[in-house]
């Protein structure tokens, strides 16, 4: 295995770094470097530069449109986009719902959904979760009965991300409830703007509106909303799921954060010296630095085997563990070398300005992103079910 990057692949590298130099506006770097609210708005810009250079859609097939870079091309591009700030861009269209809509969608449903989400046309946020069915998601119970041409859906889900901007939820519905679990399950394609549905705000521990309760009462859905067939849903569920791990470790976003906050420790005074001299912070600075090294080169490693054509399999659950623990242990050091300046919590300064932080740079969003990156080790799979996963296939012999 060569760990080294070849020509084509430093070629590529210059690319996206003289892409980014002349696309990526200013003031949005700036924002997400100092951990700015974006809104709507700034990030359908964002979606419309990617889209015009033709590099939104890195891991789609070129038939419908995309990159189809491979995964050390994916890599160079992330780490890349977090060394120059650019915003992520929203993934639920882009790399969540189009891989199963390519590999399992009608024709019809591809040409018609692929060229929206790459147009930006569709905002697309995700319905799995429901109270009772989050790690456990086959014990879902969103119920959809066919009455002629279409679904009525009733339930409620719960965590939608971004949901207040969208105008379609993918979601995963009961269609049968005498079925065992897994197979009673379907996979349905629903516009927001419906009679019966309801979006309601949940406001997270640092006071932004990023989550959502979605409720449907009796609404219909037209059956040719319904991706592959009724009762197979789990199927195209999972393959999803493997579409929402990807770039799991985010070594990119730790690397940029662990640079923040030296540049903050060595403003900062401690007792009369640089905060990055006090030897309790510069271990743990140094700590979180080598636990950071260490999981790059694994991350390589798989990206490494991914690009000769081997499938990750637990790996990308050692991943989501290691990656979120560092980016939450970086958050902390962020906000333990902001101090005071991290305390007071004024949502307006999120929100940007002309206003400078009042302490070193990145303090005011400091306690903020320290609260809401504890979603990181909740998300995407918890990390004490990924523990299991590792624990079963690494530990206990399972396959
Ligand atoms: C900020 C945020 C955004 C999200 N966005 C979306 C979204 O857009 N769409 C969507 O559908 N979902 C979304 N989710 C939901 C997310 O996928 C779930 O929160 C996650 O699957 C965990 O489920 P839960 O919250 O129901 O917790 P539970 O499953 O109830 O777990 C509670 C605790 O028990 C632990 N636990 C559960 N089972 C086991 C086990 N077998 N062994 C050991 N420990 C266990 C968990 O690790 C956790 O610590 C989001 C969540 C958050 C926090």
């Amino acid at each position: 295995m060569d760990l080294n990057y070849s020509v084509e692949e430093q070629a590529f590298r210059a690319e996206v770094q003289e892409f980014l130099a002349q696309k990526l506006p200013k003031e949005m770097s700036d924002a997400m470097r100092l951990g700015h609210d974006l809104g709507k708005e700034g990030h359908e810009k964002w979606h419309a530069i990617l889209n015009e250079q033709g590099w939104l859609a890195p891991n789609w097939p070129q038939e419908f449109g995309g990159c189809e870079w491979n995964a050390v091309q994916r890599h160079i591009f992330e780490e890349e986009c977090c060394r120059a700030n650019a915003p992520r861009i929203v993934p639920f269209g882009l790399a969540m719902l189009a891989p199963v809509l390519q590999k399992f969608g009608s024709k019809a449903q591809q040409d018609h959904y692929l060229p929206r989400i790459l147009s930006g046309e569709d905002w697309w946020c995700q319905g799995y979760s429901e109270p009772g069915a989050g790690s456990d998601l086959a014990s879902l119970k969103t119920r959809a009965v066919r009455e002629g041409d279409h679904y009525v859906v009733n339930g409620q889900k719960t965590w939608t991300t971004l949901g207040q901007y969208a105008n379609w939820i993918f979601c995963l519905v009961r269609t049968d409830p005498d079925a065992k679990q897994q197979a009673g399950i379907s996979f349905l394609l629903i516009d927001m703007n419906t009679p019966g549905i309801e979006v309601r705000p949940i406001i997270l521990l640092d006071g932004t509106h990023e989550v959502n309760e979605v409720w449907f009462t009796d609404v219909k859905v037209p059956v040719e909303n319904l991706v592959g067939e009724e009762n197979k849903g789990w199927t195209y569920a999972k393959y999803l799921l493997t579409h929402e791990r990807t770039n799991i470790a985010g070594v990119g976003f730790s690397s940029a954060g662990l640079e923040a906050v030296k540049r903050m420790a060595r403003s900062q005074m401690h007792r009369g010296r640089p905060l990055i001299e006090n030897p309790h912070f510069a271990a743990r600075a140094a700590r979180a630095e080598i636990d950071l090294m260490a999981m790059s080169t694994t991350n390589l490693r798989i990206i490494s085997r991914a690009a000769s054509g081997q499938a990750p399999g637990v790996e990308s659950s050692m991943l989501k563990v290691k990656g979120t623990e560092i980016r939450q242990e970086i958050n902390d050091l962020a906000r333990r070398a902001a101090g005071a300046y991290a305390m007071p919590f004024v949502s307006e300064a999120l929100e940007g300005g002309n206003e400078p932080d009042m302490g070193p740079e990145g303090s005011a969003a400091a306690a903020p992103q320290y609260f809401n990156n504890r979603k990181l080790s909740i998300f995407g799979g918890s990390n004490e079910v990924q523990k299991n996963i590792i624990a079963k296939v690494k530990l206990g012999g399972g396959a």
